[in-house]
């Protein structure tokens, strides 16, 4: 049995304007899959892999691309990636199922939602009997050309995202198991007109916590295979940016839609339960409050610029702030700038000079920050080009682009000890466990960027409304929100 697999996945953010392009994504094409899954982590793909195995069937690799979330992916990008994840699927024959993993958040300039305009290409050519069925991530915006292209879906239970393979590993068997057993998979999704930000909604704290409990709970009943709770991505202004629940089903359309219902209901009766995850602040307020702290390191997460949602990660407004606290043994990082990061590398190591580097604003003609700055390490931040410059008390790391700020130990790389540090100031949004584990205490520091806890600074104009909490206490009636699906009753079969 050949099942076609393969993941292009981004998280794209639409306030930020620098889009992603080709080089971003580093695409690899059919039998080059395997060998990036080789020495790559756990990942969605690399457990669709494993389970297609084990059911003694054949995987047909197409794609495996994906980037760290930034602005919208250029419409030249996209074309490039999808021609060749198409190329690859024409070539194979006698599919007997398709098994992708696509973030579900992907938007493309000009076009918007990437993953509809895929799964629309990829059932061109397999035709209406293959069935299609793909994991996403906990963050992904179902969309109505998704849930019309697609079999079934299934989303991340946890974050932060430490479920990933087993989440493709449940796609894959979601798909196995139907081709094997001869049924029908059938589902339907329910959208949740909300704005939600992952430091509200980790799984692991109320009241994510008890939804994912209750999805456990749920997959245990008679003819349902998976459910999922797909909280959208709040930073993208797009007509369809939502929420949804959804539910699979074994050939039964009307329990998908009945269940998809009472989980949107349970959902929403829970909004009001909806905060901060972490203690959070404005800046000022949590530098104040990590200062009363004896033991190091304080984390704070510059959550307003947080490359983890798709922000710019050169904001360098905290830094004016701690600049004018004389603080000392205080990290704060990374600043990606290739231009100061170039200079930097132009310099002696140990000496001092002037640097300017970042942004203060999101305004496209925000000026940096000049400083004088003394050069103490060049290398690598984890793979990435990075250098820290020491100002007044203050170690700033400044990389060649931007990373995501998920390991201390990517900090020893570059020779530093975050252990050591008093508060590290980290471009991040929640901290990822690695940061929990060694932080003295964690607290979200609310600051202004593209990645803005605070919705309503943010100039929305193409989502729909009402959408919580830009628009507060309406009515919501999920039979008002169902999506359409391809296997709804009276559909073809
Ligand atoms: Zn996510």
């Amino acid at each position: 049995m050949n099942i076609v697999m393969g993941s292009l996945s981004h998280e794209s953010n639409s306030f930020n304007p620098k889009t992603m392009e080709l080089s971003d994504f580093s695409p690899v094409y059919g039998d080059d899959v395997f060998a990036r899954l080789a020495e790559g982590g756990p990942s969605p793909l690399q457990g669709i892999y494993k389970v297609i195995t084990s059911f003694g069937a054949k995987a047909l690799p197409t794609i495996f691309a994906r980037a760290t979330p930034g602005g919208l992916v250029s419409l030249e990008a996209y074309q490039a990636m999808k021609g060749g994840f198409l190329q690859e699927l024409r070539k194979h024959q006698d599919i007997a199922g398709v098994c992708l993993h696509l973030h579900g958040s992907m938007v493309v300039e000009k076009l918007g939602d990437a993953e509809g305009d895929l799964l629309t290409e990829v059932r061109k050519i397999v035709g209406d009997s293959i069935p299609i069925v793909t994991s996403l991530d906990m963050h992904a915006t179902i969309t109505a050309t998704m849930m019309e292209k697609a079999d079934a879906f299934v989303g991340f239970r946890t974050a932060p995202h430490v479920d990933t393979m087993e989440t493709g590993e449940k796609a894959a068997r979601l798909l196995l198991d139907s081709l094997t057993k001869g049924y029908r998979l059938t589902m339907c999704a329910v959208g949740l007109p909300l704005l939600v930000s992952g430091e509200m909604s980790e799984s692991a704290k109320p009241p994510m916590v008890s939804l994912i409990e209750g999805l456990e709970k749920l997959d245990q009943k008679p003819k349902i295979l998976s459910s999922s709770l797909l909280l959208g991505f709040p930073w993208v202004d797009v007509r369809y940016n939502q929420g949804s629940a959804l539910v699979v089903t074994k050939d039964d359309p009307a329990l998908a839609q009945t269940e998809a219902i009472k989980l949107a209901k349970e959902f929403w009766s829970k909004l009001g339960e909806f905060r901060f995850t972490t203690e959070a602040y404005p800046f000022a307020e949590c530098l104040a409050l990590a200062l009363k702290v004896e033991k190091g390191p304080v984390c704070l997460a510059d959550c307003g610029d947080n490359p983890g949602a798709g922000g710019s990660q050169n904001l360098v407004y905290p830094l004016q702030v701690m600049l004018e606290q004389n603080l000392e043994n205080t990290l704060f990082g990374a600043i990606a700038d290739e231009v100061a990061y170039e200079y930097c590398l132009k310099q002696e190591l140990g000496s001092s000079f002037e640097l300017t580097f970042g942004r203060l604003t999101t305004a496209p003609d925000s000026l940096g920050i000049t400083v004088t700055a003394k050069l103490k390490q060049i290398g690598l931040l984890g793979q990435m080009p990075a250098v820290v410059v020491g100002v007044g008390g203050i170690d700033v790391v400044i990389s060649k682009d931007r990373i995501m700020m998920l390991d201390p130990k990517d900090l020893e790389v570059l020779g530093l000890k975050p252990r050591d540090y008093r508060i590290l100031v980290l471009k991040s949004g929640y901290l990822d466990p690695k940061y929990e584990a060694i932080a003295s205490y964690g607290l979200l520091a609310l600051t202004p960027g593209f990645t803005n806890q605070d919705f309503t600074a943010l100039n929305y104009q193409q989502i729909r409304r009402p959408m919580h909490p830009l628009d507060q206490g309406f009515h919501y009636d999920p039979s008002e929100y169902i999506l359409p699906s391809r296997n709804r009753e009276g559909a073809k079969k």
